[in-house]
């Protein structure tokens, strides 16, 4: 057996939110080794859709021009009954936009994945090893964790020491088996069907998601590409994904939306059986090894939302691995990682388990109430909003988010990536560390803080977006963390930065370096 060089992480897994904690980190200067049993990204098309707080994540790996280019944004939601009438349609406002990105994009994943894999090569200090079968992990707990592995190619064994281990290695995770983690069942099992198809004609249909509310057989349709579409059906009982496996057997599910279109026109690209899971790891930590992704939670698709918990998972950990790595952070700030990202998951998979029952619930007497509660309540002007509104829950309060319990308030809220009077985007001006934003001018003493603690400072133009959003929290001035989320809000930024040294490590020449 050989053993490698030995990175301070090594992460287990390179899908979505394997690849986006490597490169976060290069990014803080962090080396890591990411290994997968695959060569290239996993052929199969699962996630459809990712929001604009995700985009934003995607912008800060650097590859938001990119990404526009494969993906298009989705007009908004329309609830069909059995018949495909529609008993609701819930319009976003394009213009509505507070991290910069359309709030719904519909994209591909291997593509996105691709697109991933082919940024991180531009780091150096990451790196990907392909084919490989991580096979052992242990030492968890201790001070260095080994992960011994198998060349898939020759059968060679390896192994490799680290100070970080990140099991990003999905639902079947080993990782989660080695730190003695079991996946809590939120109850929620539905076999599904999942069809995608590539046709250049004209569908003609409306460019939003399609929710097909009916007991006997849900569906969702939506366009995910230029010439590219998407139905997802639940299994009835007896039946397989092998009931459907040509575009015959399919017709009678996806004629509504193809019944004018030739065959001949249409390229069925796959047809897989999903069994969709609500499931929630009950331990995200042990010592220094992680869970992240699929790994730590599993949602339904309803709203599109399992992959982006990954990419948020990543976000969230990675500056805190490189603060307290880099000394600018002390270890305890480790803990909030799963005080804060379990809390936010398990919500947005109660929101998915919600949409599903709310699809497919209560049979004859669930659809006479479709029919005749969601025409009205898509009316009422406050509901309409929630519906197509993509902001997430404010992040649980830890040791790095101080909540007030009054509502409206903006801790553990993201802070809206809003353009400044020269154009520029906040993200863009603040980069990749922590940051005052304010309304009131910093004195001399403020600035000297700020920067003994590696901050950048932001003051607000009157009258700006900033500046409404910092009064409509009640707030002068906030402390911002790396991952844009509100540390904590206040009246008085002299207040605020007289505190950053309880939150963060006063940084010297390098660190601040490193941290910005
Ligand atoms: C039908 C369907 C629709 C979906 N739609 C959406 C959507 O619209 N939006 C959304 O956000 N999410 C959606 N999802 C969920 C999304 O696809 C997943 O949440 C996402 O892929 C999880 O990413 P991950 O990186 O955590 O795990 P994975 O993508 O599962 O990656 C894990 C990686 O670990 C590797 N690995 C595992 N074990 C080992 C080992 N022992 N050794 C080496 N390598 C290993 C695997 O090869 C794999 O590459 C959907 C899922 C399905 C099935």
């Amino acid at each position: 057996m050989s053993s490698t060089d030995s990175p301070p992480v090594v992460i287990v897994g390179a899908g979505p939110t394997g690849i986006t904690a490597a490169t976060l980190l290069a990014q803080y200067g962090v080396r890591s080794l990411v290994l997968d049993r695959y060569a290239d990204v996993y052929p199969q098309p699962r996630a459809v859709h990712l929001d604009d707080e995700v985009f934003r994540i995607v912008h800060r790996l650097g590859i938001a021009e990119e990404f526009a280019k494969i993906s298009r944004p989705a007009l908004g939601l329309r609830l069909l009954d059995p018949k495909l009438r529609v008993l609701a349609e819930f319009d976003r406002d394009p213009a509505r936009a507070p991290h910069g990105y359309p709030q719904a994009n519909m994209f591909d994943q291997p593509e996105f994945e691709a697109l991933l894999r082919a940024n991180l090569s531009r780091y150096p200090r990451a790196t990907l090893r392909g084919n490989v079968e991580v096979t052992d992990v242990v030492g968890i707990g201790g001070v260095r964790t080994k992960v011994t592995y198998t060349d898939r190619a020759d059968g060679s064994e390896h192994s490799v020491e680290t100070d970080y281990l990140l099991g990003c290695d999905g639902a079947n995770s080993l990782v989660r088996a080695r730190i003695g983690s079991a996946m809590r069942d939120l109850r929620f099992e539905q076999r599904w069907l999942v069809v995608d198809v590539a046709t250049s004609a004209d569908l003609g249909q409306w460019a939003g998601v399609h929710q097909l509310c009916d007991p006997h057989r849900a569906g969702t349709f939506m366009q995910i590409g230029d010439a590219r579409y998407r139905w997802e059906f639940q299994l009835l009982p007896g039946e397989s994904a092998d009931d459907f496996g040509t575009l015959t057997a399919l017709r009678p599910l996806i004629a509504p939306w193809t019944a004018a279109t030739r065959v001949e026109e249409l390229d069925l690209i796959r047809v897989t059986e999903y069994t969709f899971r609500a499931q929630l790891a009950d331990l995200w930590r042990n010592g220094n090894t992680f869970l992240l992704g699929d790994a730590a939670h599993l949602t339904p698709p309803f709203v599109g939302q399992g992959m982006g918990a990954g990419v948020r998972d990543a976000m969230n950990l990675a500056w805190k691995l490189a603060g307290v790595i880099g000394g600018t952070l002390t270890p305890a700030a480790l803990d909030t990682y799963e005080q804060e990202r379990k809390p936010h998951a398990h919500k947005l998979i109660n929101l998915a388990l919600m949409v599903g029952r709310a699809m497919t619930s209560g049979g004859e007497f669930g659809n006479m109430l479709r029919r005749s509660i969601i025409p009205r309540i898509h009316r009422l002007p406050g509901l309409r909003d929630r519906v197509t509104d993509s902001r997430t829950p404010p992040l649980h309060r830890s040791a790095l988010v101080h909540r007030s319990y009054l509502p409206g308030r903006l801790g553990g809220t993201l802070c809206p990536n809003a353009v400044d009077p020269d154009g520029l985007r906040l993200d863009d001006l603040l980069g990749n560390g922590f940051a005052i934003v304010t309304a009131q001018a910093p004195n001399a003493g403020i600035l000297k803080a700020a920067e003994q603690y590696g901050a950048a400072v932001h003051v607000v133009t009157p009258g700006s977006e900033l500046a409404d959003w910092l009064r409509n929290g009640n707030a002068r001035a906030a402390i911002i963390r790396p991952d844009r989320t509100v540390l904590r809000a206040g009246r008085d930024v002299g207040e605020l930065a007289g505190l950053l040294g309880r939150y963060l490590v006063a940084v010297d020449e390098n660190q601040r370096a490193g941290v910005q």
